[in-house]
């Protein structure tokens, strides 16, 4: 076991969790603070081979008596984890935002919140939903949801914290052991989580948390033990995950890259509009439903850019601690590289870069929040999620123009529309390609909808009982009357 860490005053493991024990291994790898890039902030366990095959013999043996609880059993451990989470929301959201650079401010008011929310509302959900029963042709008829078995959770380095629990929580509300590994970019506050899941009186194994990268990732997702496999994260790490699937038969859904229209027309309001979009600088825009494709009625083009840079002219970039900033810094200096290196093609293409387009202080984790006019629709940056403070802006005459631009990519995770006309809110709102839409609003959430993407965005859906269904096996028991 490798000495805990202190990270301003919040003690914090940098071993695996496993059966409810911290494990280290031989090799760790490296975390740093993305707005002060010389602070190593942990040197955290690598998990290979081994540390899956431990976890998996943990869920393994954990997984009947959890699964032979009621769902108002598993509800009780469901609910302490929650409160668990709030009581400790601030030094969660210090760590969270030391380790992602994730606003504090925002942690603090919001998301370690929503994190603890996730516990309850699956509490509540697998209750609600724990069995349906009806009479029909002479038989009774019971849908049971049959626990799956142990359920691998992997999660990308943007919003750790909340993605994990929000794919967490319905696989123990469903009554499946958990493996979560999270991303080797920012896997401080999964760790902390597993102190609270020990104080919260989860037995043993039921709640396993692994760290380390692909090596790690690929043993766990070829182990045949493993039952189900929810993913976030990138198009071509679902790929090599779906394979390892495949090769098991085992169900697996996958939160990917999105590329989403922000849809402007004429009749909507313009400043409302634009300071939404200006807006999806938030988290230098490493955010999978980013309105990142700025699409705007020709007619009202010159309003909303004006609105639009007044907006964006008043973002600040800087430390996250700092209640004064919007725009965090990036994650790491490869992700700063990457985005740098699709705004240089753009360039040499002859696509115009209105905004921005540098990064902002040498040797730092910061790009200047980038505006992009096209050349044409076939533009990488057009094309391809950036994951970045980018946006392009392009235009369109009809109505019918603007959806085609917003259908035209391979992505659909989801979109946002501004309209005056509730008409057109309903039609446009049914055509835009994407498992979520909002029109006149962008993030609002209700947890019991469903969540997923179109395309390459995803497989799958998690939210509400959906989560629920593919965390179980459905049986249908059919008893004569
Ligand atoms: P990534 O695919 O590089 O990594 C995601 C996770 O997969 C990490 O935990 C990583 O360690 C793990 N991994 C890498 N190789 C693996 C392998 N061979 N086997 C098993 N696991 C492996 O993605 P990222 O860069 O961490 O995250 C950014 C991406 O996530 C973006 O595309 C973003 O849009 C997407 N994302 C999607 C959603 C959504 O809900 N749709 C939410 C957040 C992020």
């Amino acid at each position: 076991m490798a000495e805990r860490i202190d990270i301003d005053g919040v003690s914090v493991s940098p071993d695996h969790f496993i059966g409810n024990r911290r494990v280290s291994s031989p090799r760790t790898f490296e975390t740093r603070c993305p707005f002060d890039w010389d602070r190593k902030l942990a040197d955290v366990a690598l998990g290979d081979a081994d540390t899956a095959k431990q976890a998996v013999a943990a869920a393994t043996e954990a997984f009947p008596a959890w699964a032979a609880l009621s769902a108002k059993e598993r509800a009780a451990y469901l609910n302490r984890l929650s409160d668990l989470i709030e009581e400790n929301k601030e030094k969660l959201a210090l760590v969270e935002c030391l380790d992602m650079a994730m606003l504090l401010e925002s942690l603090q008011l919001r998301v370690i919140s929503r994190a603890a929310l996730n516990f309850r509302n699956y509490a509540d959900l697998a209750v609600e939903h724990e069995e349906r029963v009806w009479s029909s042709k002479g038989t009774l008829n019971r849908v049971i949801r049959m626990p799956a078995g142990p359920a691998l959770i992997i999660t990308p380095w943007n919003a750790p914290f909340m993605l994990s629990t929000w794919k967490c929580a319905p696989a123990l509300a469903a009554g499946n052991t958990v493996i979560l590994k999270p991303a080797e970019w920012s896997p401080l506050s999964a760790s902390m989580l597993g102190d609270l899941i020990d104080e919260a009186g989860f037995p043993p194994g039921v709640f396993n948390i692994v760290q380390g990268g692909a090596e790690i990732g690929n043993a766990l997702t070829s182990d045949p033990g493993i039952k189900r496999i929810s993913f976030t994260g990138s198009v071509p790490t679902a790929r090599v995950i779906g394979r390892n699937a495949a090769e098991n038969i085992v169900p697996f859904t996958a939160e990917l890259g999105g590329k989403s229209a922000l849809l402007v027309f004429e009749d909507a309001d313009i400043d409302a509009a634009a300071k939404k979009a200006a807006g999806q600088y938030d988290d230098s825009g490493q955010v999978c439903m980013a309105g990142s494709r700025v699409i705007v009625q020709e007619s009202v083009k010159d309003e909303f850019l004006e609105r639009f840079n007044h907006y964006a002219d008043q973002h600040v970039l800087g430390d996250s601690m700092d209640p004064a900033t919007t725009v965090s810094a990036m994650i790491h200096p490869t992700h700063v590289e990457r985005v740098l290196g699709f705004i240089e093609r753009a360039r040499e293409r002859g696509d115009e870069i209105v905004r921005g387009g540098k990064r902002w202080k040498e040797g730092q984790n910061w790009v200047e929040p980038t505006l992009i006019m096209p050349r044409d629709n076939n533009s990488e940056v057009v094309q391809s999620e950036i994951f970045g403070p980018v946006l392009t802006f392009q235009t369109f005459a009809s109505e019918e123009d603007g959806v085609a631009l917003a259908n035209s990519t391979q992505y659909g995770l989801s979109g946002i529309v501004y309209t005056g006309n509730a008409e057109r809110a309903e039609r446009v709102g049914r055509q835009v390609r994407g498992g979520t839409v909002w029109v006149n609003t962008f993030l609002v959430r209700d947890l019991t909808a469903p969540f997923g993407g179109i395309g390459i965005s995803g497989i799958g859906r998690e939210g509400g009982d959906y989560a629920l269904d593919f965390h179980s096996d459905l049986k249908t028991l059919q008893i004569l009357e």
